[in-house]
């Protein structure tokens, strides 16, 4: 087989940007984007600090008591898992759930409807999404012996004739669709929408405002990257945004040489405000997706070379999809093969899962929790939809997303803090909170793993993470 460094062409004819790229920023840089950051969202209590070898770490600024809140943390970007879009309707920038009870709940079975009824579909679809679709049309094949609601059930419930007794209790942001007409993204308000539009949608809308050959090519990328992996959307969302910084970059930059007068901008300053438009994505630690994703167990080690070369194809494929789709000249680095495969690396590295509690599971454990005679009388109309739903009501948002401070956050089997979403935690945002008081200057550290998992089984799980623990924990636990 042909190389694949063969194949990307842009991997050479911009080898010494793309090294430029990703090259570790200077302390003076990294001190100064997480400073930015920090006073941005108000969390002084904590600083990002580099050790001797320069690896980062989170410090407490002032004295934490067990229970305080340590840091919320904003994601540099997130994407909602495919399959999840069927049970949850969240804001697509916030993650917020939006709507209704009654439009959330109708909006789920009227898809799992429409998905069990194109099951037949199912062996064009891969391995993964197989598993998931299957699980899906055995949910509703149970729910064959259950009594199905009556006709019309499911239509009221997403139009809004019927109102669910105490949904009031519950209420959520309207949902707002995306101006550029995909129908593929909601939000939860204006300002969510013009965020993402100028944070990274209006590179990646499907929708008519994008014309009929980039989205041609936008709906391929996006069909391959749901079903293969949805860490490529992600990369995706980061080049967009980057491109997106850029142009604007650009245009302050111009707007300042015309008020000085100056001559045209030269094609290294644009390299440089390309440079300044990467930095939130410079500061993340980062390897090679297809050096760095850990073996699969059901992958013998001796084709171990071949697997590697089977994820770097697939990301090849991947990003030749997306360039013909936004590529920019002038934003060319971006689209090699070396780059792309570092961004997913990054996001692999770091796995950071995106969860938003549902406010259905709220709502029928409220219901739950009424009592007689409320509670008979809400349950005439309820039960039936529970029964239903099944098991599954409860369903959370669920996603992938990279959240830049606690991406910084070393890991610890006796950690001192995790992340936890408290009741008004209500969207796509980090929670960290301490697990026992920690006192100004100390590290702050989260558990990566299951920490109550054997020594072997721990040190087993970190090596897909690229390191060896050395917590008290295990220096006292290692045979
Ligand atoms: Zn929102
Ligand atoms: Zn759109
Ligand atoms: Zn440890």
């Amino acid at each position: 087989m042909e190389p694949i460094s063969s194949i990307c062409p842009i991997d050479s004819s911009c080898a010494n940007q793309i090294s430029a790229l990703l090259s570790p920023p200077s302390p003076p840089l990294l001190q100064e984007y997480y400073h930015t950051l920090l006073s941005a969202t108000h969390f002084t209590a904590i600083k990002v600090q580099q050790d001797a070898s320069f690896s980062k770490g989170v410090y407490a600024a002032m004295d934490f008591k067990e229970g305080d809140l340590v840091l919320k943390d904003h994601m540099l970007v997130g994407v909602q898992h495919y399959h999840n879009k069927i049970d949850c309707f969240v804001c697509s920038f916030c993650f917020r759930f939006i709507g209704s009870i009654e439009l959330q709940i109708g909006r789920r079975l009227y898809l799992q409807q429409l998905n069990a009824s194109m099951s037949h579909d199912c062996d064009e679809m891969d391995s993964f999404d197989e598993e998931e679709i299957t699980e899906q049309c055995g949910s509703s094949s149970s729910s064959k012996t259950k009594i199905p609601l009556p006709e019309g059930v499911v239509e009221s419930l997403m139009n809004g004739q019927l109102i669910l007794p105490y949904s009031k209790e519950f209420s959520m942001p309207p949902s707002v669709p995306c101006s550029g007409g995909c129908g593929e993204a909601y939000y939860c308000s204006m300002s969510c929408a013009e965020a993402d539009w100028e944070s990274s949608h209006s590179l990646l809308c499907t929708g008519e405002r994008s014309g009929p050959e980039h989205r041609e090519a936008l709906l391929k990328f996006i069909k391959h990257a749901n079903e293969t992996n949805d860490i490529f959307l992600l990369a995706a969302k980061a080049i967009s945004s980057t491109i997106l910084r850029y142009r604007k970059l650009k245009a302050n930059h111009f707007e300042e040489q015309v008020k000085f007068d100056k001559s045209c901008v030269a094609n290294n300053d644009n390299f440089s405000l390309l440079l300044e438009a990467w930095r939130p994505i410079s500061m993340g630690y980062k390897r090679r997706w297809w050096d760095c994703i850990a073996l699969p167990d059901d992958i013998d080690s001796s084709d171990e070379p071949s697997f590697r070369m089977q994820i770097k194809e697939l990301a090849f494929e991947s990003l030749q999809l997306l360039k013909t789709a936004i590529f920019d000249k002038e934003c060319e680095p971006l689209f090699s093969l070396e780059i792309y495969g570092q961004i997913i690396g990054m996001f692999e590295l770091n796995n950071l899962d995106l969860v938003v509690a549902s406010p259905v599971e709220d709502y029928f454990l409220y219901i739950d929790d009424l009592t007689y005679p409320n509670k008979e009388d809400a349950e005439k109309i309820t039960q039936p939809i529970l029964d239903v739903l099944g098991e599954d009501y409860s369903i959370c948002c669920q996603g992938t997303a990279f959240f830049p401070l606690q991406s910084c956050m070393n890991h610890s089997c006796c950690p001192n803090a995790k992340a936890f979403k408290r009741d008004e935690d209500r969207d796509g945002q980090a929670t960290i909170i301490a697990l026992r008081s920690i006192g100004k200057g100390e590290e702050i550290t989260i558990s990566y793993v299951d920490e109550d998992l054997p020594f072997d089984e721990r040190q087993a799980s970190l090596a897909d993470y690229g390191f060896r623990c050395r917590c008290p924990k295990c220096i006292e636990e290692e045979p």
